[in-house]
């Protein structure tokens, strides 16, 4: 844990507390607090491990590690990578673009650009599991590096994508920094994220938005602040709705932004040199960026239509920072400018438009909020039948749900004799006093399990009664 947490967005230090997320020994800290910033309106977690701490957790995760596929993307990635593709490529100019993927997991969007006649990818992932098994899956070259390491690197890159990245940093800036750094003139940033503005329609288990690894809530609002701070124009942005596992939603706003074209860097460099004599008015190069002639970001005034049935994300399986995990299917995705099939170059700018401020987090991190009140009142009452009967029980899932229930309701009261988990990355490790088996371990005991998972209840039930094949009453708890 670490001092005060400037906001992510605008560096801001005062901040409303909205609510206290509370997990019993978390993998990153007991919690945090779900603040808004006074000055920007962004919404992030405060109370989170420094950015050093961060990456070492995420280097020794993989999603390689905990999935049974043996590190192969999901049917529902590859629809939530095709439609990734569907909003960028009309924004590539030529086949020969040159794409970097950070936090590429497994490499499996790498592999539909390559699908796509688009040859010339480079993934980077902080976990050494993921390298190879891009490699034996997919074909695509994926190094194993963090995005710090990023930094030292001389190539640079047409497009940079930072899928599922922005919201487990702490150091949000620095890192956008560091990607558009390795942008050439005029090049791409493409990222994609959970949209908090749409929290309350996603389908999940009460406060999973609200996650051990999920630090920052961006809107399309702080996301625009964020790129524009970091000198990055907006080309498009999109809301959308995907479906992450069967019957579990994760709301989405991706963006498209640039980097100065040349002219542009090359003109902001002489007015530094022209004007470096006053040491308070530098403009620095980073800060030139959306000019008048970027297509307008205002935001649609008609509703973002959802899915009838679009639920919640955050999974709760760790992942290497871009773990692909909150994303799944897209449901509905709504462009939020005027598509711009080609990038337009900018002559002039300079001065940066002025970025409007996020009035959206807040009411909707309060509209989230009441939901998920009234969503886990209706835990309560297995809760306490399993602490009334003190029946010894199994609870199969050791992520975020039962994390935050053992520390904010009276499971911890129940006759827990184990806890149950796939990732072997937590295997062998324990929680709350006892210890996490994996699921070849309780073969042949009889106690009742409790599936404590939204995200993989029905993929966990199915592993009890068709692999395991155990004939063990089930009770499901989300
Ligand atoms: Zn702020």
């Amino acid at each position: 844990m670490s001092e005060t947490r400037p906001c992510p967005v605008c560096g801001g230090v005062e901040r409303r507390v909205l609510y206290r997320q509370r997990f019993r020994d978390g993998p990153l800290g007991d919690g945090y607090d779900v603040v808004v910033c006074r000055q920007c309106g962004a919404g992030f977690a405060e109370g989170i491990p420094s950015q050093e701490e961060l990456d070492r957790y995420y280097a020794g995760q993989s999603k390689y590690t905990y999935d049974h596929a043996e590190g192969a993307e999901s049917p529902y990635d590859f629809k939530r990578f095709e439609t990734i593709a569907d909003q960028l490529i009309p924004f590539l100019p030529s086949r020969e673009t040159r794409i970097l993927d950070v936090g590429c997991a497994t490499g499996g969007l790498l592999s539909v650009f390559k699908q796509r006649g688009f040859g010339n990818v480079l993934g980077i992932d902080p976990s050494p599991a993921c390298a190879p098994a891009a490699r034996r899956l997919h074909g695509v070259e994926v190094r194993t590096a963090t995005l710090a390491q990023l930094a030292g690197w001389q190539e640079s890159f047409d497009l940079i994508l930072l899928v599922g990245v922005l919201e487990h940093l702490r150091d949000v800036q620095p890192a956008v920094r560091t990607v558009a750094g390795r942008l050439k003139a005029g090049g791409l940033l493409y990222c994609a994220q959970p949209d908090v503005t749409a929290f309350a329609d996603c389908v999940n288990a009460p406060y999973q938005q609200f996650s051990v690894e999920h630090v920052n809530f961006f809107s399309e609002a702080s996301l625009n602040r964020l790129m524009a701070a970091c000198g990055l124009a907006p080309r498009q942005t999109w809301r959308w709705m995907m479906e992450w596992r069967e019957g579990v939603t994760d709301s989405v706003v991706s963006g498209i932004f640039a980097a100065p074209p040349a002219a542009e860097v090359l003109s902001a460099k002489s007015q530094v040199s022209r004007i470096r004599p006053s040491p308070t008015a530098v403009p620095q190069v980073s800060s030139s960026r959306p000019s008048a002639e970027a297509p307008s970001l205002s935001p649609s005034p008609s509703p973002i239509p959802l899915s009838p049935h679009s639920l919640p994300p955050s999974g709760e399986v760790p992942g290497s920072i871009p773990l692909r995990r909150g994303f799944g299917g897209q449901e509905s995705q709504v462009p939020r400018n005027q598509p711009s099939p080609t990038v337009v170059p900018q002559i002039s700018s300079s001065v940066p438009p002025p970025a409007p401020p996020d009035r959206e987090t807040e009411p909707a991190l309060q509209r989230y909020l009441a939901k998920c009140g009234v969503e886990d009142l209706k835990l309560q009452p297995i809760i306490e039948q399993l602490v009334r009967n003190q029946e010894p029980v199994l609870i199969w899932g050791a992520g975020t749900l039962t994390r935050r229930l053992l520390e904010s309701t009276r499971l911890t009261e129940a006759n827990i004799v184990a806890f149950v988990d796939s990732n072997p990355g937590i295997q062998g490790r324990r929680l709350a006093g006892r210890d996490i088996l994996s699921p070849a371990q309780i073969a042949g005991r009889r106690e009742t399990i409790v599936v404590c998972s939204k995200a993989f209840e029905r993929e966990i039930v199915e592993t009890i009664r068709n692999q395991l094949k155990l004939p063990n009453q089930v009770i499901t708890l989300a």
